[in-house]
């Protein structure tokens, strides 16, 4: 199954299964054939409140009807209050608004950088990165993202990234020169195929900063907003950073995202400085502030710790019935990794046969990003479909493996 073929006025960036949805409840979409699909992809850790939420769908009804869009000329007392309640519930003291995860990065570098310059050190602009990571499309950040297949093509790699290895400290402390600005990283990397770094490793991070006179950066893009059970990832390790990257579940599928950042980080972005048309807008904010009633209400956090608890322990029961296909779960949360014995589009195929949604991610990982009000009824439906798949998927190379095994005989 393809999607619009040549004939398609739409750029050809995307290669699209066939499949158009056209409306959804929680954690399932419609397709145009009225064909039901269990969505554990969730517009990749998009739509936290799944889809149609009546909370969601109010505020964006009601606000819709007052204004939709200002300048940033003006205050707008959303925009005000959502930052409030971000300040309150995380490390930052400072909030600047975007509409997508790398515009939320590009906002965190040039943070760091004038932080630097405006301490005297204009010389202090690079800022290191970790292999696998991914921090959006731009071009700054996929020179911080340093992946080859996203680079190719596009001219000079923009200067000031310089890559380490996964979760390799020692490495961390070699790249540290008098350039460095800052360390950037994902606590939880997300489309490197669910990859944790260690609690041991971000506090060794934030020493190696604090020795150097660096700000740290999480990319919590996609393990941020509840995602691992709690509202960020990085208080699973106590370990709290100077500037950080927030998108995906902030706006529960409307497009918003934040840098968020301590006061001393923040201070030279003064007036003028970095702007944005639409980033911060009523519209946004109304939604924003109705996603956090629900994220920050009492008993969310601690459901999406124990549906994640349910679902972890029944995959493992299925990565032990089929030791063939499946090596590992992993991860925290909701953002969990299924590591596969067989090519990942292969499995996220197999699993999309089942009418089940999954997300393919790099390390041989499948990953599995139910919306976080997931029902158990939806997580055992889930595993069932997993099983189904599992099951469908041996019994074809079984048959294939007798056929080679006949051919050759
Ligand atoms: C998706 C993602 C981004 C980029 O976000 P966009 O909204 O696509 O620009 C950056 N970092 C991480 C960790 C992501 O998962």
């Amino acid at each position: 199954m393809t999607g619009p073929g040549s004939t398609s006025p739409l750029y050809a960036t995307f290669s699209r299964a066939d499949v158009a949805f056209e409306r959804g409840e929680g954690a399932w979409l419609i397709d145009s054939r009225g064909e039901r699909w269990l969505d554990f992809g969730s517009g990749i850790a998009v739509n936290a409140l799944g889809h149609a939420h009546p909370h969601l769908v109010a505020t964006l009804k009601a606000q819709a009807e007052k204004v939709w869009h200002v300048s940033n000329a003006f205050r707008i007392p959303d925009q005000e209050r959502l930052a409030e309640r971000l300040v309150a519930n995380s490390f930052a003291d400072r909030c600047f608004f975007t509409n997508s995860g790398a515009e939320a990065l590009e906002c965190a570098f040039k943070t760091v950088r004038r932080y630097h310059w405006a301490n005297g050190h204009p010389e202090r602009f690079r800022i290191i990165t970790m292999e696998g990571a991914f921090h959006g499309r731009t071009l700054a950040t996929i020179a911080a993202g340093g992946q080859e297949k996203y680079l190719e093509g596009f001219g000079p790699k923009v200067d000031g990234f310089d890559q380490v290895p996964f979760n390799d400290m020692a490495a961390v402390k070699a790249a540290v020169t008098a350039e460095t600005a800052g360390i950037l990283v994902e606590p939880i990397q997300g489309e490197g195929g669910v990859r944790v770094i260690p609690p041991e490793s971000l506090r060794a991070l934030r020493q190696i900063c604090d020795e150097h006179g660096l700000l740290l950066i999480f990319d919590e893009v996609q393990c941020g907003y509840g995602r691992t059970g709690r509202f960020f990832a990085y208080e699973w390790s106590g370990v709290t950073p100077d500037v950080m990257a927030v998108a995906k579940g902030i706006g529960g599928g409307f497009p918003l995202g934040a840098c968020l950042a301590t006061e001393a980080a923040a201070a030279a972005m003064k007036a003028g400085v970095h702007g944005t048309t639409y980033g911060g807008n009523p519209l946004a904010m109304a939604v924003g502030n109705a996603v956090l009633d629900v994220v920050l209400a009492d008993g969310f956090l601690e459901r999406v710790r124990a549906a994640s608890l349910r679902f972890k322990q029944s995959l493992a029961g299925i990565v032990d019935r089929h030791p063939d296909l499946f090596e590992e779960v992993r991860g925290e949360g909701l953002l969990i990794g299924l590591k596969c014995k067989r090519p990942v589009a292969e499995m996220n195929a197999a699993f999309r046969g089942q009418h089940l949604l999954t997300i393919a991610a790099g390390d041989g990982v499948v990953r599995l990003l139910p919306p976080l009000i997931v029902t158990d009824e939806e997580i055992l439906e889930a595993v069932k479909r997993i099983d189904d798949a599992a099951v469908a998927l041996s019994a074809s190379s079984s048959a294939a493996l007798k056929a080679a095994a006949a051919r050759s005989a």
